[in-house]
């Protein structure tokens, strides 16, 4: 984890909960939505979810997620991707994606190289089975 936070320190700036979508939740994430709200599933469907071709996501609002204000409001229930972020295997991948990320989160620090934010990813994704998804 020190090693992790060599690399990035999220700063809060609500960047990442910005934009007309949000990430998908699975089941999981649900569940622990659903109990975090204390709603029932119907509620937490018509209140806070966009559900596309089965794919479930949050509604947006203004322009980013409608859980954000300063901060994210259902922070212990929030899907697994979000908390993820930026330690996503699209870094790896492709160094146009970690550019992309660096730029728009200023949580990476920007001393940090690629290979040994890559490293850092790697060692993420093994403590975290779901970032092989
Ligand atoms: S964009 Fe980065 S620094 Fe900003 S809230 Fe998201 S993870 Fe944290
Ligand atoms: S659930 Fe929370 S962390 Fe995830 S996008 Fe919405 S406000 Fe941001």
């Amino acid at each position: 984890m020190d090693e992790l936070k060599k690399v990035f320190s999220c700063q809060r700036c609500g960047f990442c909960c910005h934009g007309e979508t949000t990430v998908s939740l699975d089941l999981d994430d649900q569940q622990r939505m659903i109990a975090e709200l204390g709603l029932s599933r119907e509620e937490v469907t018509k209140k806070y979810w966009r559900i596309t071709d089965g794919i479930v996501q949050m509604k947006t609002v203004d322009g980013h997620c409608i859980f954000y204000e300063d901060g994210c409001r259902v922070h212990r229930g929030r899907p697994w991707r979000c908390g993820q972020w930026p330690f996503v295997p699209a870094i790896i991948e492709d160094y146009d994606n970690y550019q992309i990320i660096k730029d728009s989160c200023p949580g990476i620090n920007q001393e940090v190289s690629y290979q040994d934010f890559c490293r850092c990813v790697s060692e993420y994704m093994k403590k975290h089975v779901k970032i092989r998804c």
